[in-house]
């Protein structure tokens, strides 16, 4: 199949990454030749994890997809996607509210880079209302989130916010 040649970059912040993400990444794998996950350095004014946790949280959930590697950027997507020689942009699409934001910026994106395709995957039902924020507040409150996110998040979630007694 002509995808597997080609190259597709999933963006985001992944503050921290959930399985509502990682669905869409392992779908990617299954298309493209190569997947880059690419954390943006400057998407959130105030982030729970660092870039560096960020990174090692996706790097540990991804590990066995061998197709898939791990990243960061500053400044506009458009740019990194041609640095990496990228063919396709990935994004996932949740219920209805994001499609508003993802067209705006999907139309932006062919402004800054005709060459550069973006490809929507609709989320599973499972993960259709799962946002990072989300989970953060669950969390933060002593919620389980255990299936929502992989192991190497939970864990780091329990550090941030040891179990109330
Ligand atoms: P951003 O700040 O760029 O929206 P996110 O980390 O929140 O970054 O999301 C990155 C990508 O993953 C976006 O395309 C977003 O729509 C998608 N995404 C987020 N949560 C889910 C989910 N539960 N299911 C499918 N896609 C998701």
């Amino acid at each position: 199949m002509r995808l597997r040649e080609h190259v597709a970059l999933c963006p985001g912040s992944f503050d921290p990454v959930t399985l509502g993400h990682l669905h869409v990444i392992e779908r990617a794998s299954n298309l493209f030749g190569r997947v880059i996950v690419s954390i943006g350095r400057d998407g959130l004014k105030d982030p729970l994890f660092s870039v560096a946790e960020r990174q090692a949280m996706l790097e540990d959930s991804v590990a066995d997809l061998d197709n898939v590697e791990v990243d960061t950027f500053s400044g506009l997507v458009a740019v990194h996607a041609r640095h990496h020689g990228a063919h396709a942009l990935v994004r996932g699409l949740r219920v209805v509210t994001d499609f508003d934001r993802e067209f705006q910026m999907a139309l932006m994106n062919r402004r800054l880079a005709p060459e550069l395709e973006t490809i929507f995957i609709m989320t599973d039902a499972e993960y259709a209302f799962l946002s990072s924020s989300m989970v953060k507040e669950v969390a933060r409150l002593g919620g389980d989130v255990s299936d929502l996110v992989p192991r190497p998040v939970l864990e780091r979630l329990r550090e941030k916010f040891p179990p109330r007694t």
